[in-house]
């Protein structure tokens, strides 16, 4: 675990006990912080046992609090935790912000940042892989894996690489990333933000909070994101800011099998930017691109049969992710997509995806977004109104022929039919292997 002495004889609220609230709990207790805890929901405040006073913060005089730990998943634009703890002055902060309180009694490391709308996880998971490769201890955490608290510290030398959402920056003010990545800002998550500039504002707030003589690297994908770089640039010596689209690295991205099309290759060229910020050489980073294997629910391939491959993009939950999707397929009579599209729509559009339509031999509409996609696709390419995942799944086998492609990238949320983006995916694993493996002959001998 993460702790440190500093916590000492302070007092704490942790409001929201899942994964990461846990993990501050017990960094918080274990650093010497008397905390109060609270959850709505009884299973987890029953978990904290005597360990903490239970109450819910937004109910109790906050008077000498040093903090109000809250999970990403409170809107803070919202709840009413924002405005009491204000009243106290007590600032609302996440597990983030108790590693970086942590860092002073860490041994010598650094911390990588990386933040963006679509990639993060990608990038991180990659970066993740090339130090590894090169033999840097490292530790990754934030929105990806374990939550970073709940992991052992590094020894000296040590690089954390922290996956960072804008509500997690939201709950960080003291993080100086030693390297800070920007890969891209296209609209999402607008209902808990003021407007799109607000969200845009959360991301940069990655490199105010660094200083001046620290890395800073940035994609190129999109306007904003380029606007944010050119401020940085100005405020920095230009030796620290890298802004990279990957044009370099093209010729080799043939050999990176879990790496393939252009926002892959954006999310590559970030990654290679901030191995080398930390003084990794092409030597080092380049075969672990080629060795990198992905992450589940993002372009995965789940089967190939008869010639048939089955493309997991589950995590593609907004038309800018699920762009790529259909960019990676260009046309080829070949290789026709059949594309799973729908869910809870995150806007009356399909946006990023619009142009890449031509790429698509047909459309299975399905979840809540159905009806409203069907209409927006019908002009364009042949649509089949399936509803349910199992009915797009099965009627797009019936027609694909070898070397298609069915893949699953429903440029939504999953919240209309599923649990989360990976009960979906892990739904379209299933149904894929049912509807593929033949069934025993009758009286076959087990
Ligand atoms: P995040 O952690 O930011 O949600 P992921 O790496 O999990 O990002 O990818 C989420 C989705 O976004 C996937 O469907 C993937 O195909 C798409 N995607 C990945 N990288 C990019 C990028 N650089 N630009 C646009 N879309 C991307």
């Amino acid at each position: 675990m993460i702790t440190t002495p500093a916590f000492a004889g302070q007092r704490f609220a942790v409001l929201g006990l899942a994964r990461s609230g846990m993990s501050a709990v017990n960094s918080l207790l274990a650093g010497g912080a008397t905390v109060t805890a609270w959850d709505s929901r009884e299973e987890p405040r029953r978990a904290i046992g005597n360990r903490c006073e239970l109450a819910d913060p937004v109910g109790i005089d906050l008077t000498g609090y040093a903090g109000v730990v809250v999970s990403p998943g409170v809107p803070l634009n919202q709840h009413p935790i924002a405005g009491h703890a204000a009243s106290f002055g007590v600032p609302v902060i996440g597990d983030i912000e108790l590693f970086a309180q942590a860092r002073p009694n860490l041994p010598a490391h650094r911390v990588v940042g990386i933040t963006g709308t679509n990639g993060k996880s990608t990038t991180t998971a990659l970066l993740h892989h090339i130090v590894q490769s090169a033999a840097l201890p490292t530790r990754m955490g934030g929105n990806i894996g374990l939550p970073v608290l709940g992991q052992n510290p590094l020894d000296a030398g040590g690089v954390y690489i922290l996956e960072l959402s804008s509500y997690q920056l939201d709950l960080t003010h003291t993080l100086q990333c030693d390297v800070a990545a920007l890969l891209n800002i296209t609209p999402d998550h607008l209902d808990r933000y003021d407007g799109f500039t607000g969200y845009a504002a959360s991301k940069a707030r990655l490199f105010a909070m660094q200083r001046a003589d620290q890395f800073a690297v940035f994609g190129t994908s999109d306007a904003m994101t380029q606007g944010i770089a050119a401020r940085e640039s100005q405020l920095r010596d230009p030796a620290k800011v890298r802004i990279v689209g990957g044009h370099d690295l093209a010729e080799l991205q043939a050999d990176w099998p879990s790496l393939q099309g252009p926002h892959n290759l954006q999310n590559a060229a970030v990654a290679v930017a901030i191995a080398e910020a930390l003084g990794l050489t092409a030597g080092q980073w380049r075969p672990a691109l080629a060795s990198f294997r992905g992450l589940p629910h993002r372009m995965e391939r789940v089967a190939d049969v008869n010639g048939v491959m089955f493309i997991n993009d589950s995590k593609a939950t907004n038309p800018a992710s699920a762009a790529p999707a259909l960019a990676a397929f260009p046309p080829n009579p070949r290789r026709r997509i059949h594309w799973i599209v729908g869910g809870l729509p995150k806007g009356d559009t399909l946006g990023e995806c619009m142009p890449f339509v031509r790429n698509v031999a047909s459309a299975y509409t399905i979840g809540e977004a159905g009806p409203l996609f069907a209409d927006l696709l019908e002009d364009q390419v042949p649509v089949v109104r399936s509803e349910m995942m199992c009915e797009a799944i099965r009627q797009a086998m019936e027609v694909a022929v070898p070397g298609d492609v069915v893949l699953l990238s429903p440029a939504c949320a999953s919240f209309d039919q599923f649990r989360d983006y990976e009960a979906r995916g892990d739904a379209f694993r299933q149904i894929v292997e049912a509807l593929t493996t033949p069934e025993p002959a009758l009286g076959a001998k087990h």
